[in-house]
């Protein structure tokens, strides 16, 4: 697929999608570390029947896109992105509370996934606890396979319904999604699969004790997590180790560049305070690779995923 939006493409998009196409759409204000550049053209997917029908136009006419759901997992280049993006908000969401069955809920993409804990734990349901405090979309979730406090998306995920670069709408089981530690095959092979929807598994149990868990999982987060404007883990924790611990021996929490910096509470996490530059960022993601490279000899992976050009 073609990296730039052709003059014909730019054309068929205002010819098909008027005044609900959005040019030079600012990012930054999409994204939790608030940086990035402006996308060529944005659409917002409201339902996710909107999301399929604008997915599978882009994919036919070969239009270059990103999803963005909740924005909290990626780093925007400060140049933005010479594409379209499809902000994900659709936010359908449905409970089965039918008491001869375990519990499921069934969301669209874009519902924010720590809402949905929340709601999951009002109504007594269980197996969301470990989603108190993780911010974004279901969608996202599902794509980097979301995790904390030893679980993760995998616990929980029954199906989700997934349209395939050339086969359409399929349903897939929690088995096909290729689930590792925050990864997935819609990760590996990024682009060729979106999730519509996806149903997960819940489990009855008893409101107070639910509220109780999460509330104890939020206060360890204060505890551990900086505020303040970032993507949260920047890198994977290398087999038996954490990601955090290497860059801190390696001498450089607090470090910063401009106005981004690596957290002084935790080092896997790098902050935005104000006015810093993607660019900022990226190289102290550099600067923490390099080092860790050599003193340890291990090549830290990111996380989270980058939108657009770098250098
Ligand atoms: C303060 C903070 C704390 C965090 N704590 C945790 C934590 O404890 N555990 C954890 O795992 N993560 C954590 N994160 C990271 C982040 O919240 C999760 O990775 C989240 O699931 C990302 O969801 P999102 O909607 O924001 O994804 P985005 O950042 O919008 O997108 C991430 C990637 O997913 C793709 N994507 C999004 N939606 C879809 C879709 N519907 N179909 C296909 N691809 C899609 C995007 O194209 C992009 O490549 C934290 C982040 C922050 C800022």
């Amino acid at each position: 697929m073609n990296n730039l939006i052709s003059d014909l493409q730019k054309e068929k998009l205002i010819n098909t999608f008027g005044e609900y196409l959005i040019e030079n759409a600012p990012l930054a204000k999409f994204s939790s570390a608030r940086l990035g550049g402006y996308a060529d053209f944005m659409l917002t997917a409201h339902s996710a029947f909107y999301l399929e029908k604008m997915v599978t136009f882009l994919w036919e006419e070969e239009i270059p896109f990103h999803i963005l759901g909740g924005g909290s997992n990626i780093l925007i280049s400060d140049a933005g992105v010479r594409q379209l993006v499809i902000l994900n908000k659709a936010k359908k969401l449905a409970f089965n509370e039918d008491d001869q069955e375990l519990p499921t809920v069934w969301a669209e993409s874009g519902t924010n996934f720590g809402s949905l804990a929340r709601q999951a734990a009002q109504k007594g349901f269980s197996g969301l606890e470990w989603a108190a405090g993780i911010p974004g979309t279901l969608g996202g979730a599902i794509f980097g396979n979301a995790g904390a406090h030893g679980k993760d998306m995998s616990n929980n995920l029954k199906l989700a319904e997934v349209l395939q670069l050339e086969e359409g709408r399929k349903l897939w089981s929690v088995n096909q999604m290729g689930f590792t530690y925050r990864n997935s095959t819609l990760k590996t092979e990024s682009g060729k699969y979106i999730v519509l929807s996806a149903t997960l598994n819940l489990e009855p149990g008893k409101p107070e004790e639910i509220q109780e868990k999460m509330e104890e999982y939020l206060q360890f987060r204060r505890r551990t997590q900086p505020p303040g404007a970032s993507m949260g883990s920047m890198f994977k924790n290398p087999a038996g180790d954490h990601a955090g611990r290497l860059i801190e021996v390696a001498g450089l929490k607090g470090s910063r560049i401009g106005d981004a910096q690596i957290s002084e509470l935790h080092a896997n996490f790098f902050i935005n305070h104000g006015e810093a530059k993607a660019q900022d960022v990226y190289q102290l993601i550099q600067l923490a690779q390099e080092k860790v490279k050599d003193q340890f000899d291990v090549l830290l992976e990111l996380e989270i995923q980058l939108f657009g050009d770098w250098k």
